[in-house]
């Protein structure tokens, strides 16, 4: 029996037979320039804050970076399903979630008045599939991942695609029986993570992150770097080793930092008047603000706590939250800093706070005779030392890092980058298989809960991502795996019979070949068309005209690039192909 070979053909589109409806205006609610694009290329609409319809091109972008999302995650090892959007509230109580995760969660009742949520996130759902079905190390490791949308009710939805509270994530799920099988899972994940955007024509950097509202040990960020207002996250980075994190996580080295002075000198309280900030103090007391300890009131879940960070330090949040282990962390508003430390905001130090915990910075612990808040409206007390004249309850870095700081892995110089945060990767540890009880017999028959990972990618925010780099004053310029079609074929003058004909042959040659390719058969000015081909940004654009087709030629362009070439009619797939060869 003879098999039939399928020869795959190139996706055909009229722009006739299509909706691509492009505008011309500036659109005044875009502050992006790829949300201005997404606009006004006829990829996207808006029907509320945060949430969009995706219009032909844009599915099919979508679908493009799916399919490489697909192919990459099965040949990892991972096994697509579909898990509801919708979900009972009792697995995110039980994970202990349902309380943590607070308004971004959109809940609902069904008609019974049971508890729902739309998940933003489904590591309940898939570890509950899991706890039921897997029971032994045999059927280990397992990696699940689906392709699927999410809600979250973000408190600033914003930037089109980039921050939307309805979007479409890949998210997977790895599951294993012992750390060495759980870091090679980790790994082929990050890998994976790398080939995907590679294939989409992007480079991204991978950062260490905070775990944030997911739990787990440790996380990984991997971040498209821009120079634009895109660039939500600060990356901290080293030029000279591979250190990079997310400010949020960032460390710094020390050392650099000379010990000050050795004697310690008596306390003594002072009168600053008009001074309460930390510029006003030192410039009244004569001091540099690296001299003095900024005391920061802050509200854990409801209990007051203090931060203490040098003078010219900020706090990082992130960081003494953790220390801290609250939820819910907020700064203490004026009634709340006079009631717990009784002074009015800027005066509040260390020295005789009662019953607060002290969140104390190590670089604290360097300084000798430093300057700090009094409890006393307009005072502050100068020669103050930790030990001697207060005890920290907890020393942890809690500072942010910053530019110039000294690289915590090789005594660098740290920089500072923004990027946009495509996917990331999370070791969840046990947090959920115990909570919801995935647990698993061992080889020696023991029951252990399972060690999970969980992984993200934004696949609606990255095409937007792209674009932040990939686009011109003009319009688009996709790269040419994630680009609705490869080419746009335009006959300047659909009405001419010469270029019709040619405009015919070339495209059925194109699809034949495999290419995927939109005509622009529209009886429009050619001024129009090529404006909206710029626009619309497809990788290679062919435009058939009356004077080079005299010489059975077209021209050939590629969007990324200004020269124009002339080909033969009966030479364009040949060309199309090479010409494709060279873009990203
Ligand atoms: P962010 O810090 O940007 O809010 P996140 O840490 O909440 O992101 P995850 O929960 O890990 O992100 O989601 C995985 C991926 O989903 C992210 O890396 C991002 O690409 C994408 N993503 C997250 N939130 C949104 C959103 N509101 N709109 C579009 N994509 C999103
Ligand atoms: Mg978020």
């Amino acid at each position: 029996m003879q098999l039939a070979t399928v020869k795959s053909k190139g996706c055909d589109m009229r722009w006739s037979h299509t909706y691509i409806p492009t505008l011309r205006e500036k659109q005044t609610d875009a502050e992006l320039i790829s949300h201005q694009l997404l606009l006004r290329g006829g990829y996207i609409r808006k029907l509320a804050a945060g949430i969009y319809i995706y219009l032909p091109l844009m599915q099919r972008v979508i679908d493009k970076f799916s399919s490489i999302v697909r192919e990459e995650m099965n040949k990892a090892g991972g096994l697509e399903i579909t898990m509801s959007v919708l979900c009972p509230a009792e697995l995110w109580q039980r994970s202990g979630r349902y309380n943590s995760i607070g308004k971004e969660q959109m809940r609902l009742k069904d008609r019974h008045q049971h508890d729902m949520v739309l998940c933003g996130t489904h590591e309940e759902t898939v570890t509950d599939l899991v706890a039921g079905e897997v029971k032994s190390y045999k059927q280990l490791p397992l990696n699940l991942y689906q392709i699927q949308v999410k809600f979250r009710d973000e408190i600033r939805p914003r930037f089109g695609l980039m921050r939307g509270r309805e979007f479409l994530m890949k998210d997977a799920y790895t599951f294993d029986a012992d750390d060495t099988s759980f870091n090679k899972s980790y790994q082929k994940m990050v890998d994976a993570y790398f080939s995907i955007f590679k294939r989409a024509g992007l480079d991204v950097l991978k950062v260490e992150s905070d775990t944030g509202a997911m739990g787990g040990k440790l996380a990984h960020e991997f971040m498209l770097l821009v120079d634009t207002s895109a660039g939500e996250e600060v990356i901290i980075s080293c030029p000279t080793c591979s250190y990079a994190a997310n400010v949020e996580k960032a460390m710094f080295g020390l050392s650099r930092l000379a010990d000050q002075d050795s004697i310690l000198n008596e306390k003594e309280t002072v009168h600053t008047p008009g001074a309460s900030t930390i510029e006003q103090v030192a410039a009244f007391l004569k001091v540099r603000s690296s001299q003095l300890v900024k005391t920061l009131i802050y509200m854990a879940d409801g209990k007051p706590i203090a931060a203490l960070v040098r003078g010219d330090r900020e706090l990082n949040e992130v960081k003494l939250k953790n220390v801290a282990g609250a939820i819910e962390l907020e700064m203490a508003n004026p009634t709340q800093v006079e009631l717990h430390t009784g002074s009015p905001v800027g005066f509040s130090g260390p020295v005789g706070l009662k019953n607060i915990p002290l969140y104390v910075d190590p670089m604290i612990v360097r300084m000798k005779n430093f300057v700090v808040g009094a409890n006393k409206s307009e005072h502050h007390i100068v020669n103050a030392n930790i030990e001697r004249d207060f005890a920290a309850t907890k020393v942890q870095d809690i500072s942010k890092a910053n530019a110039g700081d000294m690289c915590p892995n090789c005594g660098g110089t740290l920089t500072v980058r923004r990027g946009i945060e495509v996917g990331n990767t999370f070791m969840l540890g046990t947090k959920y298989s115990s909570a919801l009880e995935a647990k698993f017999l061992d080889a020696e028959g023991k029951e252990q809960p399972m060690l999970m990972g969980s992984y993200g990618i934004g696949i609606t925010r990255m095409p937007q991502a792209a674009l932040e780099k990939y686009s011109d004053d003009k319009g688009i310029i996709w790269p040419k795996n994630i680009a609705p079609y490869l080419v746009e074929l335009i006959p300047l003058n659909i009405e001419k019979e010469p270029q019709k004909e040619a405009a015919e042959r070339i495209y059925k040659d194109l699809i034949d070949a495999g290419i995927d390719v939109l005509l622009d058969d529209r009886n429009d000015r050619a001024g129009v068309k090529l404006n909206d081909a710029d626009l619309i940004g497809l990788p290679i654009r062919i435009v058939i005209g009356d004077k080079s087709l005299k010489d059975g030629h077209v021209e050939l362009k590629a969007r990324s690039q200004a020269n124009v070439t002339l080909v033969l009619v009966e030479n364009i797939v040949q060309a199309v192909k090479k010409l494709s060869d060279e873009l990203n």
